[in-house]
């Protein structure tokens, strides 16, 4: 096994581990240099995916594949087509963001089933104005509206001798170029080594070839680029003119545009036919806040869709992050920013059994965190009338930038004012500890109760951290983790620079071994 970093060096170890690998299957599998040269070997990881010229072909075919039924094969899911019913910005408009409730409306013959704490994945479609630029670069191309297939030649050793025949490839159904780049090709992820060595050898401008070989070669060089710029297909066919790229190199060499995943905001005993969802909108600018504005591709397409619009998705479980069956027992939820997501679909639950069941569950803590009191605190009327139905005993808020106040985040508030409680809910009563959203915040979260439990408990730092692993094997302990999305180019830059040293150690050693 090799471990990669996406933020720096993956694509250098990827490289050594590769060679390693494929070292250790020639030992394995007894190929010794009888079977073939090194190149044959080398070749054989390479062989079939390697875009080259005459080795692909479209076929014309009848009929277009229905877009979830398409989804569900690319993606082994059972991918359905749901509906957008309403879209409402929950911010301030003078905030200058936007963090939706998007709520989608799953049909009638379809089969949805969630539970709160679940997540949904949706399958986003590409900005169109980027899928035109794209195409507007591309050589080769069919006609707008042929509904194509992908066919590759395939070679094959028979006893008669080598003999080839075009095969249809299986990645892509059958689809127009402009439905495979709105729906089943990632063209804003910053291409890849590979890609942008394809590109090299197809640019006829000397200067561009070069520029495009430097950049597949230092990991550092595409790295500093990649974070700098961060750009897209079209960025890049936009900035290497003479590069003439074949429909075919970018269909079959694309990386498949994945799902996004979203904490389910809603109960499904609420809403038996609805599922909502809390999304904050992806904006940032490139080069460092100076460079062209950039929209997060499924957060934005969301904001764009207008009601009645199809939403293709799917429910992924999260059996770690569902609430106790045994509604007696209490729970702290914190969750800053679009972290409070799934506790919307924890209260509507809780309001449920409370008013429609006629059960009394223990009521929960919420620490919730934003910015400004009076722009972005997140369903803050909803929280309220929960709390005065039961379903809350107490509500805290972190305001991190009110003008005049101190600066606390989620973590300091569970720090200074709720010690003693915490350490009572999970030692003494069995309670569950929920932490939703941000890496960073979720880590410092992590430790700020592992201090608390070390004073509390009396007991040293390391055996608190064994007490929390145990909470986390009793199912007790819940994380809902999105990725970097707090304070993004900060914290990336800062793990970067660690990741850096760390990675220039390895490759040292490697280099030594
Ligand atoms: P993309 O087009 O995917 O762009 C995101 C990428 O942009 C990042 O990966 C990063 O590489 C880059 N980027 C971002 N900011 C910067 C910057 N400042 N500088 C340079 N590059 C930057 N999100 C929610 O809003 N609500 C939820 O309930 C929610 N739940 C989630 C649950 C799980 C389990 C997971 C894994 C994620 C969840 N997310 C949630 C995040 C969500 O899945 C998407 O990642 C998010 O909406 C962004 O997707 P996008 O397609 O809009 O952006
Ligand atoms: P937010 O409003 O930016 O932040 C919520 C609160 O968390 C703020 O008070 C913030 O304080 C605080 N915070 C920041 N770092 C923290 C830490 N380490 N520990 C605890 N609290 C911390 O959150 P949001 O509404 O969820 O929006 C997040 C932003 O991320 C959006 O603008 C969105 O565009 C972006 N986003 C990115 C992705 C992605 O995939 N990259 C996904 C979703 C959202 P500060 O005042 O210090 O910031």
């Amino acid at each position: 096994m090799g471990e990669g970093d996406e933020l720096c060096g993956q694509e250098d170890l990827f490289c050594v581990w590769s060679k390693n690998i494929f070292k250790a299957a020639c030992e394995v599998f007894c190929i010794d240099d009888d079977h073939g040269g090194q190149d044959d070997k080398n070749s054989i990881f390479h062989n079939d995916s390697t875009w080259k010229p005459n080795k692909y072909r479209f076929s014309i075919v009848a009929e277009v594949t229905e877009l979830a039924a398409a989804l569900c094969h690319l993606h082994k899911r059972k991918v359905v087509e749901t509906r957008i019913i309403s879209r409402q910005n929950l911010l301030h408009e003078s905030s200058g963001r936007s963090t939706i409730l998007v709520c989608l409306q799953i049909g009638d013959t379809q089969e949805l089933n969630y539970v709160p704490g679940d997540h949904v994945g949706i399958h986003p479609t590409n900005q169109e104005e980027l899928v035109e630029k794209v195409m507007e670069r591309m050589e080769e191309l069919p006609a707008f509206n042929d509904v194509i297939r992908v066919e590759t030649l395939l070679e094959t050793q028979t006893e008669q001798g080598p003999q080839r025949k075009w095969v249809s490839e299986k990645r892509l159904p059958p689809c127009t170029v402009f439905q495979a780049l709105s729906h089943f090709l990632d063209i804003t992820t910053p291409p890849s080594p590979e890609l942008l060595e394809s590109f090299a050898e197809l640019a006829t401008d000397p200067k561009e070839k070069k520029e495009l070989e430097e950049l597949t070669q230092g990991t550092h060089k595409y790295e500093d680029w990649k974070w700098e710029c961060v750009p897209t297909i079209a960025d890049v066919l936009e900035e290497f003119q003479s590069v003439r790229v074949p429909a075919s190199l970018l269909l079959t060499q694309l990386p498949l545009l994945q799902p996004r995943y979203y904490s389910i905001s809603s109960s499904p005993d609420v809403y038996p036919s609805e599922i909502h969802l809390t999304v904050a909108v992806l904006k940032y600018r490139t080069r460092r806040d100076q460079g062209p504005v950039r929209h997060g591709v499924c957060s934005s397409w969301l904001n764009h869709i207008s009601p009645g619009d199809t939403v293709p998705c799917f429910i992924r479980r999260a059996p770690l992050f569902h609430l106790p069956s045994d509604i007696s027992v209490p729970c702290m939820l914190v969750g800053p920013g679009t972290g409070i997501a799934p506790y919307r679909s924890f209260w509507q639950q809780r309001l449920y059994e409370i008013e429609n069941q006629g059960w009394k569950p223990c009521a929960m803590i919420l620490i919730f965190g934003c910015r400004h009191s009076q722009m972005d605190h997140l369903y803050k009327e909803e929280v309220m009338v929960a709390k005065e139905k039961g379903v809350f005993k107490e509500i805290y808020t972190a305001y991190s930038r009110d003008p005049g106040w101190k600066k606390v985040y989620v973590q300091e508030i569970i720090q200074t004012q709720l010690p003693v409680e915490l350490f009572h809910i999970l030692n003494s009563m069995k309670g569950h500890l929920y932490v939703c959203g941000d890496v960073t915040m979720a880590q410092e979260v992590a430790k700020t109760v592992q201090e608390i439990i070390a004073a509390q408990g009396d007991m040293s730092l390391n055996d608190a951290a064994t007490y929390i692993a145990k909470l986390q094997d009793e199912n007790r302990y819940h994380e809902d983790i999105f990725g970097v999305t707090l304070r993004t180019r900060e914290v990336t830059t800062k793990i970067r620079s660690t990741s850096l040293t760390c990675w220039q150690g390895t490759k040292s050693m490697i280099g030594s071994a």
